[in-house]
């Protein structure tokens, strides 16, 4: 019989996979993702199977392979098609197999079950014949222990263990193995209802009072305690008063968790579909019935119905009896999806993303993985979704910068959506307005293909554009122009909506000391601090952190700090100024951290609760409200400001998004643009609508400078809390770098090894930060470069001292 070689990943930095042999019993227990416990060094581990081999594998000498100890699930937590993923992940992207995989997994998922000890038929049976001792007597009387538990009593080294040992080994006790779902909390909140009709005598002296009466009568069932509150003066008092009366009854009533949208959308009957959405149909709909790996790119204009688009093509997968991806890159998106989704796929239907509690995420998981749930939409990490029989994954919004993961690891949700696809053998539609110079780069060359759309759907015109020139303004304030002023104001009393975008929040930019210059500084990161008026703090918009407005300068000590610049913070003070009394919804990460408040705003705007949305980048995209009709983008030039070779693209983007939020309903859209470089190159390819124009220009250029899409570039970013040893091994990785690179050349594959530099943020939550970019030409020659470099870098003990995290495409370069 050819031996049976399970290969198992760690829950743990470990870089290479480990082998065990496969005793007879577990034989037919053991699958590719399911757990196992291990012998590892002088303990035991939890691993996962990553591979299982027929027959002997090649270890290095000297090591022996051991047998694995159990399994513990019945059947995989991962399927094996994720576990070929996570292998391309964890190769691509340089991370370790069993952080990948645990990446996979829903946070939550215990990656060490409990194990219990129980006596199996025969341990029962010797019992009944006589057998007894201590352990023995405790599993007769509490049927199973806990071993965690049990290795905690201070008799078990000496006797309970032998024990043990010797019980298994005979085959009277056997481990059973739990894993417990997270804690599911329910959330109850205080309501009240009324119980009698009120005594209108007794109400009528208080004015608090009537109104707390109004609004029970008015709101029918339980209303939560809180929201009466807003409202109602001394409200707590007044509900305890009418409870002791008998007047009110108060109950602790279950809030519904978040799986269901918050969002009122009224149902709809799905349109027939465009001319244009038609032929994106029959472009994809054959790579659905006879699956094949397609990257399309779908390019339709804000407004183009691209929406309408997906949700067929995941229809017509779902009729196939196959499942659907479909990502998003915020959660706001989502949600505003998930009723539109909801509507068509209904039960089949579950959403991904950070602000579901980590129950229903751990439920919905399970109903993917058993393939009770085919559609799935979500942000980033739902790429890792179980899906069973996938025939579709979409991208939508497929330039956003959001589906790359800053952190650990450093992956990009679309470029694995595109290798998952690939290795399934399936269609991947990417959708955007402003598609990436990447992607536009892949139909050139005919990877991928291009599907346009260039009209808004039933005609309706694209915005007009009006740029003011903020260097000219007079008389105005030099936040809001006169123009815009203007336009508010006209389009608030037209009934209509207006969004103004500024993408910086808080109150003012930073504090300055006029006398010596200084700026105030965050203590734990080398940025400046953001004023936050109503917290009167200020902020840092890196770590979070806070500190109280200095009375001093902190250094020169001279007494009155200006603050300069503003935020959105600032921007819904002016717009009070200018339209009294009209209801204003901020949403930016003060006011909407929490998705369950970011709900709240955006339904305020769709209920027309509100006249007037200020935000950040949180609201430039996707949103379809079909009553906003003005857009004014407060400083078009902030992200201009960065210095990076994607400045352009990424500002061009960003602008036209927030553009296209004008005007999708049935009245037509204005856009005022205000800036300081009104004849800058981005500027005007906004106002012209012309994002290829944009794009063939800064393809050309990015051609010239030898940037991506042209090139392959890779980050390697060093930190370590000590200045000098940060700035000591960024030297020594570039120098080994440039060895490896020289190498490389010899065999005619060459990269360019840029710096060291220290990054555009020094110093992030006490840690000092330098990169070393790394320009390759091929993607191939990036990996034979970073396998070199790594295995160089083992051997230099200098380099243990800092953490070094490889970023691969990388995308911000802070
Ligand atoms: P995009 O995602 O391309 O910006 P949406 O999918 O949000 O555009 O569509 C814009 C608006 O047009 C939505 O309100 C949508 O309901 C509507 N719409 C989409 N397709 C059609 C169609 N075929 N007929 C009529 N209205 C449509
Ligand atoms: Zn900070």
């Amino acid at each position: 019989v050819a031996e049976l070689i399970s290969e198992v990943i760690v829950f743990s930095a470990l870089e290479k996979s480990l082998y065990y042999s496969t005793p007879p019993e577990l034989q037919d227990k053991v699958r590719v993702g399911s757990r196992v416990l291990i012998p590892l060094g002088r303990k035991e581990a939890m691993g996962l199977i990553y591979a299982l081999h027929d027959g002997p594998v090649a270890v290095p000498a000297g090591v022996n392979i051991r047998p694995l100890t159990a399994v513990v699930d019945s059947s995989p937590v991962i399927t094996e098609e994720l576990v070929a993923l996570c292998r391309w992940i964890s190769s691509y992207y340089f991370y370790p197999p069993g952080e990948v995989v645990q990446a996979a997994l829903p946070a939550g998922i215990e990656i060490t079950p409990l194990t219990f000890l129980r006596l199996t038929s025969v341990g029962r049976e010797e019992v009944k014949s006589g057998y007894s001792s201590e352990l023995v007597k405790l599993l007769v009387r509490e049927e199973r222990a806990l071993l965690q538990e049990l290795k905690g009593k201070p008799d078990f080294r000496k006797q309970l263990r032998k024990e043990l040992e010797l019980l298994e080994k005979k085959g009277w006790i056997e481990r059973v193995f739990e894993c417990r779902p997270p804690a599911v909390r329910s959330r109850t909140v205080k309501s009240v209802r009324l119980a009698m009709p009120p005594d209108p005598a007794a109400s009528a002296k208080n004015e608090s009072l009537r109104s707390l009466i109004r609004a029970l009568e008015q709101g029918g069932e339980w209303i939560p305690v809180r929201e009466l509150r807003r409202s109602i003066k001394n409200c707590d008092y007044w509900v305890r008063k009418l409870e002791a009366d008998g007047v009110l009854q108060a109950a602790e009533i279950e809030e519904l968790r978040e799986s269901q949208c918050a969002q009122s959308i009224p149902p709809v009957v799905p349109p027939s579909l465009t001319a244009d959405q038609n032929a994106v149909m029959e472009a994809v709909l054959p790579h659905i019935e006879r699956p094949s790996f397609q990257a399309f790119l779908v390019y339709g204009v804000t407004g183009s119905g691209k929406t309408e688009i997906y949700l067929r093509l995941v229809e017509e997968t779902v009729k196939q009896g196959k499942g659907a991806l479909v990502l998003v890159p915020e959660i706001a998106l989502s949600t505003q999806l998930e009723a539109l989704f909801r509507q068509r796929f209904g039960a089949r239907l579950a959403v991904w993303h950070s602000g579901l509690s980590p129950g229903v995420r751990y439920d919905q998981w399970r109903e993917i993985l058993a393939g009770k749930r085919s559609v799935i939409l979500g942000v980033r990490s739902s790429i890792f979704m179980p899906v069973s029989n996938l025939g579709i994954i979409i991208v939508d919004e497929e330039h956003d910068a959001s589906y790359k993961q800053e952190d650990r690891l450093r992956y990009h949700a679309r470029d694995v959506a595109l290798m998952r696809a690939s290795k399934l053998g399936i269609p991947i539609v990417l959708g955007s307005a402003t598609p990436s110079l990447q992607s536009l780069n892949h139909c050139r060359t005919k990877r991928y293909h291009l599907l346009s759309i260039p009209g808004r759907v039933l005609d309706r015109p694209l915005p007009t554009f009006q740029v003011v020139d903020m260097r000219r303004e007079r008389g105005g304030s030099r936040i809001i122009s006169n123009a815009l002023r203007k336009e508010l104001l006209e389009t608030v009393q037209n009934g209509e909506q207006a969004l103004l975008f500024l993408n910086r929040r808080g109150f003012a930019t930073f504090y300055l000391c006029p006398e010596c210059g200084n700026v105030v500084q965050c203590l734990h990161c080398s940025v400046s601090l953001t004023y936050h008026q109503k917290d009167d703090c200020l902020r840092c918009h890196y770590c979070g952190s806070e500190r109280p407005v200095p009375d001093r300068c902190p250094d020169c000590d001279h007494g009155a700090l200006t603050a300069v610049g503003f935020g959105t913070e600032r921007i819904e003070e002016e717009v009070k100024k200018i339209l009294p009394g009209a209801g204003i919804v901020r949403i930016d990460r003060d006011t909407a951290s929490q998705p369950r408040n970011m709900l709240k705003l955006l339904d305020a705007v769709r209920c027309r609760r509100a006249d007037v949305l200020i935000g950040t980048q949180m609201i430039a995209k996707g949103h379809d409200f079909p009553h906003i009709t003005l857009v004014g983008v407060v400083n078009a030039d902030t992200a201009l400001q960065i210095s990076d070779f994607r400045a352009g693209e990424s500002t061009v983007q960003l602008l036209m998004q927030v553009a296209g939020r004008a005007g999708r309903g049935e009245k037509p859209g204005r856009v005022i643009l205000q800036t300081y470089n009104p004849q800058h190159y981005t500027i005007r390819s906004v106002v012209n609508m012309d994002y290829m124009e944009f794009c063939k220009e800064e393809l050309a250029s990015r051609e010239k400078l030898q940037y991506p899409p042209y090139t392959r570039m890779l980050k390697l970013l060093v930190t370590a809390p000590n200045e000098g040893v940060t700035r000591d091994a960024a030297h020594l990785l570039a120098s080994l770098s440039r060895e490896a690179s020289d190498l490389l050349s010899e065999h005619n594959r060459h990269v360019a090894v840029l710096g060291p530099a220290p990054a555009p943020v020094q110093k992030l939550n006490n840690r000092f930060r330098w990169h070393i970019y790394i320009k390759g030409w091929t993607s191939q020659d990036l990996q034979l470069f970073i396998e070199a470099v790594m295995d160089r870098m083992k051997t230099v003990p200098q380099l243990r001292r800092v953490q070094i995290a490889v970023d691969r495409d990388p995308v911000s370069s802070f």
